[in-house]
């Protein structure tokens, strides 16, 4: 089959370097990159050190709206979707470039393989809510990272298309977890070189909740500066002059800021860090793999799964709490594994084909 795969952000790309290897076994893929997230740090160093392959288009898409960005991804879409004639799209995730694609395949009767569909956190406030449901119910395959998440799509009543195939992120970090990482490259916001301490804390915190302004923040920040570690803190490019600016201004000497890292960095900081805090989806899941404890900054739990035996604790971005949740101790239970077995790509390879051959 043509399949067309449309990724944008950070994330998608972690979960295509797992789901293009195996698709391309079998299929021909067209990559369309968003341009969702477009610099170095935040795409080009994960399509070479996770040998993605090259984008066959770039929509140059970012900033604006959600309404902006998705439109102006649609359009893009659309025509690229008219000129390739895929038999089908091939989606990630919860983002505006997850929704806009499959939106723009599904009016030209194009079937939307869907990856890591159902899950919900249960409010149509947040943005990457609506985007999840909408891409689930015009889905013509749902493939869940979770039993929980199918569970969801039962009871939205589209269970007789949906799968449980695990998380294809947890294929990706196995792939990565055993390379020795030779040659970190781990940047400051002057561009030089970071040593890794021996022991350290592993933070990244980008959401708009606890970024919007500098409380919450210098909050968390605060916390982190006061633990018997350092805190290597990779910082989100939008979120820079903020940090930046809360460290100096209160001398926060704990805290190591870094330029966003690459895949393999992160997961080599993530399985070697004393504890790791967090607001991103993604870290957390990753954390849990390791079995660091985490704690997840945010009003509400996005990974239930991870949520056991104190292994992820909610805080609020209130530093008492962070620090509280951090001090208690945790329990890791190697048989309890909900993410599947980190062969999410091949599952969802063979029920294409099941599909392709009308026997699903
Ligand atoms: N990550 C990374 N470099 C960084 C920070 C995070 O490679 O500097 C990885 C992290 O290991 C995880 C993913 O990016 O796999 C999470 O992406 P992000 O936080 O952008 O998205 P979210 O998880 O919030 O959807």
């Amino acid at each position: 089959m043509k399949i067309v795969t449309v990724v944008g952000a950070r994330p998608q790309f972690i979960k295509a370097a797992a789901g293009s290897r195996q698709i391309r076994k079998d299929h021909t893929e067209i990559l369309v990159h968003t341009g969702q997230h477009f610099d170095e740090n935040m795409s080009d160093v994960f399509f070479r050190e996770m040998e993605i392959p090259e984008p066959n288009y770039n929509l140059g898409v970012s900033g604006g709206t959600h309404a902006q960005m998705t439109a102006k991804m649609l359009i893009g879409i659309e025509e690229i979707l008219q000129k390739e004639q895929p038999d089908a799209l091939l989606v990630y995730g919860d983002t505006n470039s997850t929704l806009a694609a499959g939106l723009a395949a599904v009016k030209l009767h194009i079937p939307v393989f869907h990856v890591e569909a159902g899950n919900r956190l249960g409010t149509l406030n947040s943005p990457e809510e609506v985007n999840r449901i909408t891409t689930d119910h015009i889905a013509t395959i749902n493939f869940c990272a979770t039993e929980d998440a199918l569970g969801k799509l039962r009871e939205e009543g589209v269970e007789e298309r949906s799968y449980f195939v695990g998380n294809i992120m947890y294929d990706s970090f196995l792939h990565f977890v055993n390379q020795p990482l030779k040659h970190p490259n781990i940047l400051d916001f002057d561009g030089k070189p970071v040593t890794i301490p021996s022991e350290y804390y592993y933070m990244t915190c980008h959401r708009q909740e606890n970024t919007y302004c500098d409380e919450p923040l210098t909050e968390i920040l605060l916390a982190m500066n006061s633990l018997d570690a350092p805190t290597i803190y990779a910082v989100h490019p939008r979120n820079h002059d903020r940090a930046k600016c809360i460290c100096e201004k209160r001398g926060l000497k704990n805290i190591i800021l870094t330029q966003p890292v690459g895949y393999s960095e992160s997961v080599h900081l993530t399985t070697n860090a004393k504890k790791i805090v967090t607001d991103s989806g993604g870290l957390q899941c990753e954390a849990f793999y390791a079995g660091v404890q985490c704690v997840f900054v945010l009003d509400f739990v996005v990974w239930p799964e991870t949520m056991v035996d104190n292994r992820n604790q909610l805080a609020k971005a209130d530093q008492r709490d962070i620090l509280e949740k951090l001090s208690r101790n945790q329990t890791v239970n190697r048989d309890y594994q909900p993410f599947g077995d980190g062969h999410a790509a091949e599952k969802i390879c063979e029920i294409i084909k099941k599909w392709e051959r009308k026997e699903l």
